[in-house]
């Protein structure tokens, strides 16, 4: 009896004093914040660059900020990126955790109505993955087959979303590849829309865009022109803005801006901004209404979701507003030009967070970086370095003595990419196991 009146009592009395404290952390902090943090305390074992790993991670380490964080060393991706104490703190202070499913959860509706403060759109939704947005903005544009979309060849949307727009959608992809190499134009765009009545062909009813692509800011000029025309032709115009905010960070261009040139636009959360999962989808309110509705088909409408969007949240106030993405890019940018010093070229522009090595310019074999990289106590996998809020100096001194040592080992070879060199598999991610 006790037992179950003891914390009732004490819970009534933290609403009473209007504390902003949570059940669970009333209860017993470590007691809870265990079982949450376990996966963390793995990744940090076996993340840890130091020789002897911290042997018992606690919750009030981690809380306090005295642990690094596992990313530090990690250049394959920003969603490497680990939750900071104050997202995981953004989710003991949530007060009434509701069901959003009843949209009755008062952090998400929140969460919602700040994106839409932000961005400038009506109406907003979170959504699990970037792909998810993605997906039930395609999904919600198109109406009956047939039907294609126009995008550039090398956009997540095509290439990495295991052909959702084909299955979900029943769209024709019909993909572009930028001659400049670095974003579509206009031009480009009007050479492959399919602007017919013969039937031997599935009409353009809808345009997707990407911002950044491979770390490439896509001029607002060029955008704007693309959306004047798709709105002449009644064409709708996708934004994929995974990583639109480090546009904005690289000053590529004003938020509201950009986005009220797109009827839909996903923004992540977990990638730059560095929250443990989610993505939003802004847009017209009709077009939100449909969105929930094809998220709810596709099982991504959810309870107590709070527990993502309150770490969302201090995500794009830390990260964001807080102006930490400049100072990834200005890493970045230091990487290209250690890398140029060696005699190296790059793929594209470094804009961002992005370094894309040209390995051929000074022969580097792209089989050599995760053991390289390894060897420093580094996590970096392919030609791809991406930097992130949690990347501290210290890797980014390790990784240009890396990128010494795999220019020297291709001088050795007379600068040149051995024959039978082993292609690193993309998005594999696992760098142990593969060399394992
Ligand atoms: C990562 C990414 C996505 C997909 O995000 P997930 O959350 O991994 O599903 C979509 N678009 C772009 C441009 C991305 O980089």
């Amino acid at each position: 009896m006790l037992r179950t009146i003891l914390p009732r009592t004490r819970l009534l009395r933290t609403f009473e004093s209007k504390a902003a404290s949570s059940f669970y952390k009333l209860q017993n902090p470590t007691r809870t914040t265990r079982g949450l943090y376990l996966g963390l305390n793995q990744s940090i074992r076996m993340a840890s660059n130091s020789s002897e790993p911290p042997k018992d991670v606690k919750f009030e380490d981690i809380a306090q900020g005295k642990i690094q964080s596992p990313a530090a060393y990690d250049f394959r991706s920003d969603t490497v990126t680990t939750p900071t104490p104050s997202m995981l703190q953004s989710i003991l202070n949530i007060a009434v955790h509701g069901d959003d499913v009843f949209s009755e959860d008062t952090t998400t509706n929140n969460l919602e109505s700040f994106i839409v403060s932000l961005t400038g759109k009506p109406a907003a939704c979170f959504v699990m993955s970037g792909t998810m947005g993605n997906q039930v903005s395609i999904r919600s544009h198109l109406t009956q087959p047939p039907h294609s979309i126009v995008m550039d060849s090398r956009c997540h949307v095509f290439n990495y979303e295991a052909s959702g727009a084909a299955v979900l959608s029943q769209a024709q992809m019909i993909t572009v590849k930028p001659a400049n190499g670095r974003y579509l134009t206009l031009e480009e765009v009007k050479d492959n829309i399919v602007d017919s009545d013969d039937i031997h062909y599935a009409p353009t009813r809808l345009i997707c865009l990407e911002n950044t692509i491979n770390g490439v800011v896509m001029p607002v000029e060029e955008i704007k022109k693309i959306s004047e025309f798709a709105r002449e032709k009644g064409i709708k115009l996708h934004l994929d803005g995974a990583r639109l905010w480090n546009v904005v960070a690289a000053g590529g261009g004003d938020l509201k801006e950009i986005i009220s040139y797109f009827d839909s636009v996903s923004l992540c959360f977990s990638k730059g901004l560095g929250a443990p999962m989610g993505s939003i989808v802004v847009g017209e309110k009709d077009f939100i209404l449909k969105v929930r509705h094809f998220r709810k088909m596709v099982g991504g409408a959810t309870r107590q979701i709070g527990i993502a969007t309150a770490p969302a949240r201090t995500a794009v106030e830390e990260v964001f507003l807080g102006g930490r993405l400049a100072r990834t890019h200005e890493l970045a940018k230091r990487l290209e030009s250690s890398w140029e010093k060696l005699g190296g070229k790059l793929k594209f522009p470094c804009d961002t967070n992005m370094v894309w090595l040209d390995l051929k310019s000074v022969g580097v074999d792209e089989g050599d970086i995760p053991v390289e990289a390894r060897n420093a106590g580094l996590k970096w996998d392919y030609e791809r370095i991406v930097v992130h809020h949690q990347i501290c100096d210290n890797a980014i001194e390790k990784l240009e003595g890396v990128f010494e040592k795999l220019v020297e080992s291709a001088k050795a070879r007379g600068g040149v990419q051995s024959q039978d060199m082993p292609k690193v598999a993309r998005y594999s991610r696992r760098v142990d196991q593969d060399l394992a």
